[in-house]
């Protein structure tokens, strides 16, 4: 069977942001493109959906936040966004408290109310923990952070049922994920720009498509056909697992995945927060998202209420994280020169490139690969 039935300048292998901005930017240049995508949906893990006027994202919360200004502005002209600010409440056997860590979380653990107070008592602990030096580990990076108390209550439970490893066999840079601030401020990121867009992130991806020189194709895996796929289309831009690309030839890389349980409810609040993050080791989900809190002009009647369960990742499941301990990342760098072989195709995305990156970033970079793709 033909594929490059019309003269395609490129195949885009995965309808998620990477793939999605490659393809509206190739149009705008008069360049036509084939998106193909695995699943029945676009936007990737982006995709959402509206269930009793609720906008629902099925591939888990996707909270759009960023200091880039280019890239703010970018995604500004597909949607408009809501405002939502993210705040996040951890449960650890039942107690409360703010995230991310700031003055209210240290005043909940510990009774302090100043700045100065909060340092004291995190040195402290970091002392008695004996941790110095550059730290090794997720564990060594949170204690000396935050200390013993919140590291055990708040991160220790919470990291490994979602990474499914030990704090101390992860890297560091995890836990940089999440502001340390020693201020009485809940926002969830330090970034300018956040927010979900009103309609939900699907539309966006509707929008980018609107171009005659775009075709996306749904449920169409590009491993059925890669042979062909690679000898007819002049470009490929590849957004999916890079080992298995390269047919796992130098091993395969390790994935965390994710799966959701959701209800419905007659009730406009359940959970009072948008996200309850169950922070201790035997709850077996992370986090419960209230969808409705999300957004802010949802219908009255229902609520939506979906449980996140961190699971194994293996070939039948979709690959959510990538991990990027020493090992994964080593065979990750093998593919990597692999890859720089094949200089009609290009990798990108979170699988494509094997790191933990947000949206923004992912959106960042097409539109860097568009300018060296074009020259400009
Ligand atoms: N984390 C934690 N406790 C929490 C929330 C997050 O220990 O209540 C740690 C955990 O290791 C997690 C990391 O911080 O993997 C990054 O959290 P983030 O919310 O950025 O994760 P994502 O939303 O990308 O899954």
């Amino acid at each position: 069977m033909k594929h490059n039935t019309k003269n395609y300048d490129y195949l885009i292998v995965g309808a998620g942001p990477y793939g999605s901005v490659f393809a509206f930017e190739a149009a705008k240049r008069g360049k036509r493109s084939l998106i193909i995508e695995r699943r029945s949906t676009i936007g990737g893990n982006m995709a959402s959906h509206k269930e009793h006027g609720i906008n629902v994202h099925d591939f888990g919360a996707h909270i759009f936040h960023t200091d880039n200004k280019e890239v703010w502005e970018y995604i500004n002209q597909f949607t408009e966004f809501n405002g939502y600010i993210n705040q996040v409440v951890a449960d650890y056997k039942g107690e409360r408290y703010n995230l991310p860590f700031n003055m209210n979380t240290f005043y909940q653990m510990w009774g302090v109310k100043t700045p100065e107070e909060a340092h004291e008592k995190i040195i402290t602990q970091k002392e008695s923990a004996n941790i110095t030096g550059i730290p090794k580990n997720l564990e060594e990076q949170a204690i000396s952070l935050i200390g013993t108390d919140i590291y055990s209550r708040l991160i220790k439970g919470y990291t490994e049922k979602q990474w499914g490893r030990k704090a101390i066999d992860l890297p560091p840079f995890i836990i940089r994920r999440l502001p340390v601030r020693f201020t009485y401020d809940n926002n969830y990121f330090n970034h300018r720009y956040q927010g979900i867009p009103v309609d939900g992130y699907t539309p966006i991806f509707e929008k980018m498509y609107e171009s005659d020189l775009i075709d996306v194709k749904l449920n169409t895996d590009f491993f059925e056909s890669k042979d062909a796929y690679l000898t007819e289309f002049p470009k490929i831009i590849y957004t999916g697992m890079i080992d298995q690309f390269f047919d796992y030839k130098f091993g395969e890389l390790e994935y965390r995945s994710v799966r959701f349980e959701s209800e419905t409810f007659e009730s406009n609040n359940k959970q009072g927060s948008a996200v309850i993050n169950y922070t201790d080791s035997e709850t077996p989900y992370t986090r419960i998202m209230e969808w409705r809190h999300f957004d802010k002009k949802a219908d009255d009647g229902y609520t939506i209420l979906t449980k996140e369960y961190p699971q194994d990742w293996d070939k039948t499941k979709e690959a959510y994280y990538p991990i990027n301990d020493e090992k994964n990342s080593s065979l990750f760098k093998k593919y990597k020169k692999e890859s720089r072989k094949f200089e009609n195709i290009l990798f990108g995305g979170r699988l494509g490139n094997y790191q933990y990156y947000d949206m923004d970033q992912v959106i960042s970079l097409a539109l860097k690969a568009v300018k060296k793709e074009f020259g400009e």
